[in-house]
């Protein structure tokens, strides 16, 4: 009898509405393998859905026993809750929560919570906290990745908000790691947390509504867009917009071809936070330019990422490349354009493929603590929404993201290089900068994770 179809002696075990999928062919299988890419999916020996913090404890102690790997899913956003027949995926999709405490300000997160429903249950309660811009990525993963936030210059990243966790440990022990109960692994869980174990539960740090510099609990959004032809132009305006911290502004200067008339374009979306009011003096010199579109409008934080929910569509080929710049290369930037022309006219099913740079004007807010998140001193980011169809391509899109990334790293030393952690490709020492920092979180795996159950990143 193979280890996984040992599997039904577990349930016996796990609370009446878990669940273990093991036909491949059945609906719900099927539907529970979706993830938002294609990327390298593969089908596991079995899907195994708990219900509580209880149930996915005794799953890992069991998988630990039967020596039978596994990956655990949230939101389904990455490439990596993903594994082969011999392995097992816990998806957590059954198992969720959200308990906020006005008292204290922070809100505990549990199991697969999805972004939204975290941004909702806390503006209900008055507050927000620093979460991203995809509204059903799972926000625990998100949180423990770095999490590149809304509002970095208010808040930080996702990381620096996490208080303390739950942690079912390699060895199947449930573990509740504070400041004063396991700082070391606290310090691995901000920003490095997807390597440690399964996370149960998150307890994060929130703000109240006013600290976004409105009373209204709002953040104002924007889009100008200019054909492609205008982009000396407008990339000269932009580098001094971009650079000037005295309004707060944000957002992501893209080169695309939106549908449905896939005119190649710049588009650039645009946050500002603060007085709603002064959000178009603060892009005075884009309205200027007297762009095609220009328009804007003042949020609830809790809706600001609604208008791209289509991103978050499952299937096809998807992928952010995302690295870390130092600082505007307009002349690079102009480069990327001819790059992705390339791209578009040599594999057309790339079409939704953008390659967008983005900014900060003001840099993100530091804690008051160490941890393994070290991108606070980072402002810009190229930011490329990879999306092909047809697997022929697979390698020839990824090399013309390689290649812009190189074109967008002419002014850096290789030795200044930044990946963004959430993305596992390349050294690692550019995802956790610093030798102290990296020698660090390399001793922490060894201590709790010496044989790679949840991935062998940081022990090679
Ligand atoms: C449309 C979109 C928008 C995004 N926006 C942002 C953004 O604004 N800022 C930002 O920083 N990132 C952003 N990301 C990246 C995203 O935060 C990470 O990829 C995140 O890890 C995805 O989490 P998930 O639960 O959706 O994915 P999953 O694939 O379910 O999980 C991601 C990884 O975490 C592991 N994992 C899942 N659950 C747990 C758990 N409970 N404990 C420990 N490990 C676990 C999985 O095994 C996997 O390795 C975005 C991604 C997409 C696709």
């Amino acid at each position: 009898m193979s280890k996984i179809s040992q599997l039904q002696n577990l349930k016996a075990g796990l609370t009446p509405g878990c669940q273990i999928l093991t036909d491949t062919s059945d609906a719900k299988f099927v539907e529970y393998l979706k993830r938002w890419t294609d990327i390298d999916l593969m089908v596991p020996g079995a899907i195994v859905l708990p219900t509580s913090e209880y149930d996915s404890q005794k799953i890992v102690q069991w998988a630990s026993k039967s020596s039978v790997p596994f990956v655990m899913k949230s939101g389904g956003h990455s490439e990596y809750s993903t594994i082969g027949s011999n392995g097992i995926i816990i998806d957590l999709s059954l198992y969720k929560g959200i308990e906020v405490d006005k008292t204290s300000g922070t809100a505990t997160l549990k199991g697969s919570i999805l972004t939204k429903d975290v941004a909702t249950a806390l503006a209900e309660a008055g507050y927000f906290t620093a979460l991203g811009n995809g509204n059903t990525v799972g926000a625990i993963p998100y949180f423990l990745a770095g999490g590149a936030s809304l509002t970095p210059s208010i808040t930080g990243f996702g990381a620096d908000q996490i208080l303390s966790a739950h942690l079912i440990t390699a060895k199947g022990e449930l573990v509740n790691v504070t400041d004063e109960t396991h700082p070391d692994l606290l310090y691995g869980l901000r920003g490095a947390g997807q390597f440690f174990g399964l996370v149960t539960e998150l307890v994060i740090k929130c703000y109240p509504l006013h600290a976004l510099g409105n009373d209204l609990g709002t953040i104002w959004a924007g889009a100008f867009v200019f054909p492609l032809s205008r982009a000396p132009e407008v990339t000269s305006v932009m580098k001094h917009l971009m650079d000037d911290d005295r309004h707060a502004t944000a957002g992501l200067m893209m080169i695309m071809a939106p549908p449905p008339a896939r005119n190649p374009c710049l588009v650039i979306a645009t946050k500002y936070t603060g007085d709603p009011e002064q959000a178009p003096k603060a892009y005075k010199a884009l309205y200027e330019l007297q762009p095609i579109v220009a328009n804007g409008a003042s949020v609830p934080i809790q809706n600001a990422n609604d208008a791209q929910d289509a991103l978050g569509a499952k299937g096809d080929f998807k992928r952010f490349g995302i690295i870390g710049l130092h600082c505007f290369e307009q002349d690079s930037f102009l480069k990327t354009i001819e790059l992705w022309k390339e791209l578009v006219a040599e594999c057309p099913d790339a079409i939704n493929t953008s390659f967008n740079f983005k900014w900060d004007s003001r840099p993100a807010k530091k804690p008051g603590f160490e941890s393994a998140m070290s991108l606070h001193d980072i402002r810009y980011f190229q930011n490329n929404l990879i999306w092909h169809t047809d697997a022929a391509n697979r390698d020839k899109v990824d090399e013309y993201n390689s290649k812009s990334y190189a074109i967008m790293r002419n002014a850096d030393k290789e030795a200044d290089f930044v990946d963004f952690p959430p993305g596992r490709d390349g050294p690692v020492q550019r995802r956790y900068r610093g030798v102290e920092r990296l020698a660090r979180l390399k001793s922490l795996k060894r201590e709790w994770d010496p044989t790679g159950v949840f991935t062998n990143q940081l022990l090679e």
